[in-house]
């Protein structure tokens, strides 16, 4: 399966401001965690620019995204209102990267940091196990899919 790009950034201010000031389709637009966005470009498709969501965008039909880029080795970011791809796979998903990016839709890349994230969780799940709590967290387990830890 192909990964997601481990780029990650923080958004700079003149980013920020510039995704202030474009119009929001919403009254209180959704916004990433600014301090760790990560690349949403699947990570066997070469690319010069990494770009991540960062706001609700100012379209609703077609939709679109203010999405940040930014370059590996150099500084300076920007951020820009683009169309959403919107490509579905048979479960349903939606592939929330800007139309016409580079690589795989986001439903077909598995992120690296989310398999970490699992077997954090697997861990918790085994160490709470004699503690009783492990059902709440195998249910939160579960919403993360992936191989369930079995234990
Ligand atoms: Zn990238
Ligand atoms: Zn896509």
């Amino acid at each position: 399966m192909i990964g997601r790009c481990d780029a990650t950034t923080v958004a700079d201010t003149d980013a920020l401001a510039q995704a202030i000031k474009i119009e929001s389709r919403v009254d209180d637009p959704d916004w990433a965690e600014v301090d760790a966005v990560q690349c949403q470009v699947s990570d066997d498709a070469p690319h010069v620019f990494h770009v991540a969501f960062l706001r609700d965008g100012a379209q609703r039909e077609p939709s679109t995204d203010v999405f940040l880029h930014w370059h590996q080795d150099m500084p300076g970011q920007w951020a820009e209102d683009l169309p959403v791809c919107e490509s579905e796979d048979p479960t349903g998903d939606i592939c929330t990267i800007y139309r016409d990016h580079p690589g795989a839709c986001e439903w077909a890349q598995f992120n690296p940091f989310d398999i970490a994230l699992r077997a954090q969780v697997d861990q918790l799940i085994a160490a709470l196990k004699p503690v009783g709590l492990r059902g709440t967290f195998t249910k939160w387990r579960a919403r993360l899919g992936g191989d369930q830890g079995g234990h």
